[in-house]
């Protein structure tokens, strides 16, 4: 009974994490609009609290679109080693090379970035206000998946290692205990990106050569802990879990010496950047006078169906 229950926990501990959290995701959208020009202030700042919480649609299509995880992710590892220069960037190129199974199979999400950011701009052109948040708000969570090192290797939740829960250990349990306490979300302002590809690219191998210490760290610090010491029941959201112990999760954020809070706030910047390149490249419209949303009914059924989808708990395509 106490061994049904305990995997009753953690499965629902693991069902919960992946894409950096709901917690972080919904920080970094909040956050990125703070490093906006006034100009996009006048509009984001208003719609700040659609912007975070519509930061986990993405995850939250998973549940619904089976198409929609390789959105998530890219097992760069798969195509030979750093800096992965046989992988083409060019979508077109990278399928006729390997073939559209595998390009998807191994997820998609340098590419997918890019068609977010053309919708976003053409959004921008259009001054269409509903479609400009909801575009930011999704191509936000795009951006910040492609920061996380383990979106970005094929042992994405150490199962080819031993390290089952690395996932979310990395990307929620250790924002969620540390970010609001320790991390500093004071950063720059957002800075125009003059090639889109090339930046995207740019993280996604920086998180790629990343993921290797990320696996190594955990498994050199497990030895160090006995399995009661690196987990422990604890709270989390408002419920008593089982999960990664406080002193085993400072002691790994101490180890990567701070890796988590760089990408969580690269993240942020890179976000802010993004929205704030599509406004450019769509002519810098006015927002003023856009303050107003009105969702179509299509847009609200999306948004509950999403909700429910989510509630119902059957992922489609792979976890994390
Ligand atoms: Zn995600």
């Amino acid at each position: 009974m106490k061994k049904l229950l305990l995997l009753l926990l953690f499965s629902a501990l693991y069902k919960q994490s992946f894409c950096w959290g709901f917690f972080a995701h919904q920080r970094i959208n909040y956050y990125a609009v703070f490093l906006l020009p006034p100009e996009m202030m006048v509009f984001y700042k208003p719609n700040i609290q659609f912007i975070s919480d519509h930061a986990v649609d993405p995850d939250k299509r998973r549940y619904a679109v089976a198409a929609e995880a390789p959105r998530h992710y890219i097992d760069i590892d798969n195509y030979g080693q750093y800096p992965w220069k046989e992988l083409p960037v060019k979508y077109e190129e990278a399928i006729k090379k390997y073939s559209e199974d595998t390009i998807l199979a191994n997820g998609i999400v340098p590419w997918w970035i890019q068609i977010m950011q053309q919708r976003l701009t053409n959004a921008f052109k259009q001054k269409d206000a509903a479609k400009i948040l909801k575009l930011s708000a999704e191509i936000g969570h795009y951006i910040a998946d492609s920061h996380v090192p383990l979106h970005v290797n094929s042992n994405h939740d150490g199962q080819t290692t031993n390290q089952k829960g690395i996932h979310g250990f990395w990307e929620s349990r250790v924002p969620e205990l540390l970010a609001e306490k320790q991390f500093d979300f004071m950063i720059g302002k957002a800075a125009y990106i003059p090639d889109i590809q090339k930046y995207v690219w740019d993280r996604v191998r920086e998180s790629g050569a990343a993921s290797d210490t990320v696996l190594k760290d955990e498994a050199m610090l497990t030895k160090q802990f006995s399995s009661d010491t690196k987990y422990s029941f604890e709270e989390r959201n408002g419920k008593i879990a089982r999960q990664y112990s406080s002193a085993f999760t400072i002691a790994y954020n101490k180890m990567l010496d701070g890796m988590v809070e760089r990408r969580m706030r690269l993240a942020i910047s890179s976000v802010a950047s993004f929205w704030y390149t599509a406004w450019v490249n769509a002519g810098q419209p006015n927002l003023k006078n856009i303050k107003k949303t009105a969702f179509t009914q299509e847009d609200l059924k999306e948004f509950e169906n999403l909700n429910n989808a989510w509630r119902d708990n059957v992922i489609k395509g792979r976890l994390p």
